[in-house]
């Protein structure tokens, strides 16, 4: 059991959180950084980060993380490993429920715990990561130029990614497991007028094919036929939507009908005064590491005004 009672507490450890963390020690707030399953988050599943500023010839994911992590050490950040099982953001303090340490109490609060792919669990998917399975086109389509790709959902984000990877592969097929698809119309008229794009309605994905080495193709069921097709491919990005990691904080916070935390606009404000949020947990847009580094260092500088008292929750917008 904690007896401190930490000014700011930071939840997660992707960009959002070890910035966050940087910012905050650096005022010298001597933030606690909650590690959860995954340390480093999302981007410890990538390869090669080639859009990250200040790395000209590019920089793995998990040296990335790890860099960020030292950085945060360097100006005394205290890491610990646990679940946050629960909070209670009634009143402040805040409290917090951490498998394998107990009782956190804190003053602020940053929740950075992002958002995580879906997948389609189905065989071969999860093997296959990082060897031409990926959930981030704008990550790994670059290593796919001239290559055949293939795109699963029906989505806004399955037909934009599909749009966007159609600059790289040489053949790029969209697979839907139904005729209609869900995205939004100006979408669907884009990637229809893309003559890159074949499309492959109607379709149930079933199994990833794959040499060990690589993938190789696509079976799905052709719902229409009952019929097995093989679709033959060297990449397979998943594009099925992400699922905001909200879960613990028990509907205490407001979320958006995405389920995403809702932010005051403009800030990382949640509805609860003295929580805030940063990174995908809180962005269905952009979801990069910079933009959400970038809102790390806002939920910091946000958590430290408001400990100086000066915060201004408004919600009107005024
Ligand atoms: P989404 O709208 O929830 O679409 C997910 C798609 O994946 C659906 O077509 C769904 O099929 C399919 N799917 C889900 N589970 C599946 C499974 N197990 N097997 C096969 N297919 C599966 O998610 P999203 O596309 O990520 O978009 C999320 C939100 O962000 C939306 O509000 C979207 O408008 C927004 N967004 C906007 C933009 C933009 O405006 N530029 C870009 C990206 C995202 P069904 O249709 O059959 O359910």
């Amino acid at each position: 059991m904690e007896h401190k009672v930490y000014k700011s507490v930071v939840i997660g450890t992707g960009p959002a959180g070890y910035t966050a963390a940087i910012y905050l020690a650096r005022a010298n707030l001597n933030p606690l950084v909650i590690e959860g399953p995954q340390p480093g988050g999302q981007l410890t599943t990538t390869t090669d980060v080639e859009n990250f500023p200040g790395f000209p010839e590019g920089i793995t994911g998990p040296e990335l993380m790890h860099s960020m992590r030292k950085q945060a050490e360097r100006f005394c950040t205290t890491f610990k490993t646990g679940m946050v099982q629960s909070v209670d953001l009634s009143e402040r303090p805040f409290k917090l429920q951490v498998d394998g340490l107990g009782e956190v109490v804190t003053e602020t609060l940053i929740i950075a715990t992002g958002a995580s792919a879906r997948y389609l669990n189905i065989p071969g998917e999860q093997d296959n990561l990082g060897k031409g399975v990926s959930a981030c086109a704008t990550c790994d389509g670059f290593f796919f130029r001239n290559k055949k790709i293939v795109v699963v959902g029906g989505g806004d984000s399955a037909l934009e990614e599909a749009n966007f990877l159609t600059r790289f592969a040489s053949e790029l097929t969209l697979v839907h497991r139904r005729d209609e698809l869900r995205a939004s119309k100006i979408m669907q008229d884009r990637a229809k007028s893309n003559e890159k794009i074949k499309w492959a309605l109607n379709r149930t994905p079933i199994n990833v094919e794959s040499t060990g080495m690589g993938v190789t193709g696509l079976k799905v069921l052709n719902n229409e036929t009952g019929e097995e097709e093989l679709i033959p491919t060297d990449g397979l990005f998943v594009a099925i939507g992400h699922t905001p990691n909200t879960g613990f904080l028990g509907g205490q916070v407001a979320l958006t009908d995405n389920g995403y935390i809702q932010v005051n606009p403009g800030t990382t404000e949640t509805n609860v005064p003295g929580v805030f949020a940063a990174g995908d947990v809180q962005d269905q847009k952009y979801r990069q590491a910079i933009t959400a580094a970038g809102s790390g260092c806002q939920a910091a500088l946000d958590a430290e005004k408001f400990l100086e008292g000066s915060a201004v929750h408004d919600w009107s917008g005024n």
